[in-house]
This record gives structure tokens, sequence and C-alpha cells, in this order.
């Protein structure tokens, strides 16, 4: 999807600092890449509205790392866009539970019926009855009688010759008598939203007034998904939205817009044609999914979970008063392999554009064991005070951790030049508090 969107916020990964300019050609790259992803242009501009006043604020341009900052802010406000977890389903109190599946044609209303019966019964151990209250298409109650039969579901149908509203009222009355405590009544669709279709919907609801009206969206659809939302949320009060063929390449710009625009939840997302691929919807996913970097996104993740708050703020603290030591330097390179491989962590150190250009303070990651082999080999006073080092003690640490002086050597002109540059790093950062994952 948003290519757009990935090279602008490779751009701010790994930047040292942001301006508010920056800030500014970041959201109106997210703005563009948003509404080239189908997300409807008011839900955009309210949007891109929090990224900025997040963006300009404290936590991100006074942290050390403000590019990944800034793609956490833009992940978390899609997400919340998005709801937070919502995947719950209505229980009755007075058994069955009635569920009604509206939406356009084609939409994937009755495979939803079918697959949402599944999951009920699986997950939540119910016994569901499904119930055939489309009956313009020839087809249709054959295609639900067929999921039934597959599913080994009992489906109520009259054929397609009944009313509907008759249908949908005997199905409940069945579902009493037979104790499935849920019924899924399947609809008939249009093409486009028509005035009898939503009077015939509306009459089904007031008869056997459900307790969840599902909306089935077909998440390819795009833009225009949400204007079927909007009206089908207008006449029926639609308490929760599925969206299908989110298996499909998809733009995800729908799951953004209909949630915000309708206010009303993604509960459940249809990830393929087969009656098992019904999952509950996540938003924190689909927000990776629209950003289309996940890459970028775990490694946040890992340096979150890893890097803890405390930690970080002592180091930056060391890294101010340049009281950094061979200890210290050993606890950064656990974390460091902790989160995998280097040349990724590189573009999260904050300077490491500079660090890069530094030949020799250039860390191979094959060298990591020797380098911590040559600090393990260093007494207490050696890695708190490297300037005691003398020939003998060089000696006796090459011998002791297998390598040779020379690789000493180099390894304590690594740590006096990185010593020296991140005073230079902290210099221009005074007074500042990071809030963000300081490395
Ligand atoms: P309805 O007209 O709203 O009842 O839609 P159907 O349930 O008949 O579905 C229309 C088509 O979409 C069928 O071919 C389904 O197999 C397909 N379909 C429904 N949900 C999904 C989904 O989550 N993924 C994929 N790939 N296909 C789906
Ligand atoms: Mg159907």
């Amino acid at each position: 999807l948003a290519d757009r969107l990935q090279s602008t916020m490779k751009k701010i990964t790994g930047k040292g600092k942001v301006s508010e300019q920056d800030v500014k050609d970041m959201t109106r790259e997210v703005r563009l890449a948003l509404l080239e992803a189908d997300v409807n242009f008011k839900v955009v501009k309210d949007l891109v509205k929090r990224i900025k006043e997040r963006a300009v604020g404290q936590e991100v341009m006074e942290s050390l790392t403000p590019g990944q900052q800034v793609i956490k802010v833009v992940r978390e406000e899609l997400t919340e866009l998005m709801g937070g977890e919502q995947s719950t389903v209505a229980v009755a109190d007075n058994p069955p539970t009635v569920i009604m599946m509206v939406g356009l044609q084609g939409a994937g209303k009755t495979t939803t019926g079918g697959k949402l019966a599944n999951y009920l019964r699986k997950k939540h151990n119910r016994s569901p009855l499904l119930a055939a209250a489309d009956v313009y298409r020839p087809a249709a109650v054959d295609q639900l009688e067929t999921v039934g039969e597959q599913l080994d579901i009992p489906v109520f149908s009259k054929g397609t010759n009944a009313d509907p509203v008759a249908i949908a009222r005997e199905a409940v009355e069945q579902a009493k008598a037979e104790h499935n405590d849920y019924v899924i009544i399947d609809t008939a669709g249009r093409l486009h939203v028509d005035e009898d279709l939503m009077a015939e919907l509306e009459q089904i609801k007031a008869a056997v007034t459900p307790d969840e009206t599902f909306l089935v969206v077909d998440s390819m659809t795009g833009q225009d998904a949400v204007n079927v939302a909007e009206s089908f949320n207008d006449q029926l009060a639609v308490s929760g939205v599925v969206l299908t063929k989110l298996d499909g390449d998809t733009r995800g710009g729908a799951a953004l817009s209909i949630r915000a625009v309708t206010d009303t939840p993604i509960k459940f997302a249809g990830m393929g044609e087969k009656l098992d691929q019904l999952e509950a919807f996540q938003p924190e996913g689909m927000a990776s999914r629209i950003l289309g970097m996940g890459d970028v996104l775990s490694l946040i993740e890992k340096a979150e979970t890893n890097v803890n708050e405390k930690q970080a703020k002592e180091l930056e603290e060391k890294m101010r008063t340049a009281s950094f030591t061979f200890d210290d330097f050993l606890e950064q390179m656990d974390q460091v392999k902790k989160m995998g491989p280097l040349d990724d962590l590189m573009n999260m150190i904050p300077g490491a554009n500079k660090m890069k250009g530094l030949k020799n303070a250039q860390i191979d990651e094959s060298q990591l064991v020797y380098i911590e082999a040559i600090i393990q080999s260093m007494t207490k006073d050696e890695r708190q005070d490297p300037s005691i080092m003398n020939a003998g003690r060089k000696k006796r640490i090459a011998k002791g951790s297998g390598t040779s002086v020379s690789q000493v050597n180099r390894l304590l002109k690594q740590f006096n030049e990185m010593k020296k540059m991140m005073k230079q790093m902290t210099g221009t950062q005074k007074g500042k508090k990071g809030k963000g994952m300081n490395l």
C-alpha cells in the first residue's frame, strides 16, 4: 500500500533530531499516503492533526530517536482510530441471542454467517441456528444450506417464496424450541443501497430485535465501503462491522475510515473463503498493515522490550558526563545482541550515521565475541578506568581472552572514540531529557 509512507518513515527513522519542519513534511506524507490508501479525507484530517500535536510535542522532538517515536505515534493513532479490543459478541439474557447479518450483495454475508456460527460453536461452545432470510436470489437459500451442511449446523429456511420477516421470526421461535442459543439471520443484499432493501431490513429488525446487527463489508471496495457503511448505520444502527476479504491484496484504508465515520467497532475479519477463516479483528495488526512497515515496527517492539527505561536513563546520564565504562559497554552489547542484526540496529542508534562514517568505531558483528572476551578479561579497575592500562596489563588481557595485544589496543581505541562521540552527541542535547528508547 503505502510505499510513500514507508519511504518517508525510512527517511526519518534514524534521524538524530527532528525539527518542526521535519514534522510538517512527515505529516504531509502521512496525509497523502492515507488518502491514497482510501482513507476518508475527514478521517485523515483529524488523524494528521493529532499526530502533529503529539509529534511536535516533547514526546518526539526531545527524544533521542525521534524517527522511531514518530512512527510509534502514527501507529498508536491508527490503532486508536480502529478501536481497542472489540471482538465481543452480545449474549442475550433471554436466549437465543439474535444476530442479523446485513450488507451489500457479494460482501460476504452468507459466508460470514456460516463462519460466525462455526466460531461461536468452536470458541464459545454455543449451538447456533442459521436462518435463510435472503429469498431474492434463487441460489441464496441453497448456498446457506450448503454452508450449514458443511459445518453440521442447522439452517432454518422456508424456501424462496416466503416473507423474510416471517422467516426471521419463526427462526427465533424454532431456536427457542430446539435450545439453540444463537440465531444468525442471513439477509438479502443489493448491488447498491436502496430503499426497498433498507425497509425490509428495518422490518426484520423490528420483528426480532436483534442483539447484534453486523454489517458485512468487503474490504476490497475501498472508499465506497465508507459510504455504504454510513447509510447502513444511519438506517439500521449497526452494532459491529465484519471486514471480509482481508486475505486479499487490499488497501486497508476502509478499515480505518469505517470505524471513524460510523463509530462502530470492527469486530471480525474474514481471512479467506473457508469457513474457519474468521478472526477477531486486531486493530494493531491492521495499523501495521496499513503502514506496511512490519519490519520497522517489530524492531521498535524489540527495542521497547529490551531496553528498559531506567537503564536507558542511566546510560544517557553516563554518556552526558562521559563516565561510560567498559562495564556499561558490556551491558550494552548484551542488549544489542538480544535485539538481533547489528545493521538494522545501527539505524536506531542516535547519530548512527556519524558512527558509520567513523571507520574505526564501526562494530563488526563477528568481532563481538572477541570484544566480550577482552572486556571480561579486564579487572574491575581496568573496566572502570581504562587509562591505567599499560603494556603488562594489555598482555595479560590478550592472553586471558585468547586474543592479541593489537586486538586489545584496537578495542581500547574504539572505546575512546566512542566515548568522545557520545560526549559530542549528548553535548548538542544538553538539558534535554530523552523520553524515547535511548541506546
Ligand atoms: P453475500 O452476497 O453477502 O452473501 O456474499 P457471499 O457470502 O455469498 O460471498 C461472496 C463471495 O465472497 C463468495 O465467493 C465468498 O466465498 C467470498 N468471500 C466471503 N468472505 C471472504 C473472505 O474473507 N475472503 C475471501 N477471499 N473470499 C470471501
Ligand atoms: Mg448471501
